[in-house]
């Protein structure tokens, strides 16, 4: 009977090695839902695709992926979504359209602030929404946290995009995540009061305005920062970003807040493990540096180099707290932004 075995197994490992034929033969595939740039995203997918021979198709889309996916139901082709900012991740959490990864690599590369705690979504890199501020009109020194920004000392010196955008919901959301509701009230008046004018265009232009003497400080995503240093079109960029200095806020407290950039895989995902895959690939030292390059954004994988034009700006201190505790004060943040009629500018 013993002598059967090998005989026994051998048909066995037949079998599996016809599977995987067999598979190969239906070609591996992952299908994205992109908010993310093809610029961007495209280089990193084909590394995926050269390291694991899973195909990526993907459709990238400026808008209304939730609705796309909650159009498509059960039948939704996409596999995983890419996108950026917290909210975005915790819309599609909040709308049931992801399911729970367990994954010791994901658990290993991502810190675990930066990622939902059941595995719903992933953080990729981080930008720290900072000040820039004027290198003639203001003092070393002179601006140094949030709560500054919102201090009578700069009375008609600020700049920022419109307080709906998500970037600064979740600014908003994180000050009321540490200081509360009411201080968040406060600070947020304050800093309406401190504008320079209507809150308007996307972040580069807060830096332009600075550059125009409209204003002197502003709130920007630092990769914008090192956007406009290394533009290659449009070289104007670059007199906005040599009028200003880059200042990480609340260094001796809490720290600069963060946003991240990431990835979630849909319920109804059909090829789950190679979504899997792609999502540990993308969190993995090869994925971490080139997003690290080529969108100037802050690694999450410990260890992984920022770009030398982000390593100018010096280290900085991040607020480390739980990006799922800005999510859930994402609509609160939203409805105060409406209350105040922060978007009606200064005197309003
Ligand atoms: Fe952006």
């Amino acid at each position: 009977m013993p002598r059967k075995l090998p005989t026994l197994l051998a048909s066995v490992v037949l079998a599996v090695a016809g599977w995987a034929s067999l598979a190969d033969a239906a070609a591996p595939e992952v299908n994205l839902y992109s908010y993310r740039q093809p610029f961007l995203i495209n280089p990193i997918l084909e590394a995926f695709t050269k390291a694991t021979g899973i195909k990526v198709n993907v459709v990238y889309a400026k808008e209304g992926v939730l609705e796309k996916l909650k159009a498509e139901g059960k039948n939704s082709p996409a596999d995983a979504v890419l996108t950026v900012d917290i909210g975005r991740l915790h819309e599609l959490e909040e709308a049931g359209m992801l399911q729970p990864v367990r994954s010791e690599t994901l658990k290993k590369n991502i810190p675990a602030h930066l990622r939902d705690a059941d595995g719903l979504w992933f953080g990729l890199t981080t930008r720290a929404r900072i000040a820039v501020v004027s290198k003639a009109r203001v003092k070393p020194g002179e601006l140094k946290t949030y709560a500054d920004l919102a201090d009578p000392k700069f009375r008609g010196r600020v700049c920022v995009r419109s307080g709906k955008h998500s970037y600064n919901v979740a600014l908003i959301a994180s000050i009321i995540a540490h200081e509360g509701e009411a201080k968040a009230e406060q600070w947020l008046n304050g800093l309406r009061a401190n504008l320079a004018r209507k809150p308007q265009g996307n972040d580069r232009a807060q830096a332009k305005a600075i550059y125009e003497g409209v204003c002197d400080v502003a709130i920007i995503n630092t990769y914008y920062m090192g956007k406009m240093q290394t533009e290659k079109k449009e070289v104007e960029q670059h007199k906005w970003a040599d009028a200003v200095k880059v200042v990480f806020l609340n260094q001796d407290g809490r720290g600069n807040h963060v946003n991240v950039s990431g990835a979630a895989i849909t319920k109804t995902a059909k090829n789950r493990d190679n979504a899997v895959r792609l999502l540990e690939f993308l969190s993995d030292d090869a994925a971490q540096r080139m997003y690290a390059s080529d969108n100037l954004e802050y690694p999450v994988k410990d260890g992984v180099a920022v770009d030398p034009v982000v390593k100018s700006w010096g280290a900085f201190k991040a607020d480390t707290i739980d990006l799922e505790k800005i999510a859930a004060l994402r609509s609160k943040a939203s409805q105060l932004v409406d209350r105040i009629r922060f978007d009606q500018g200064p005197g309003s």
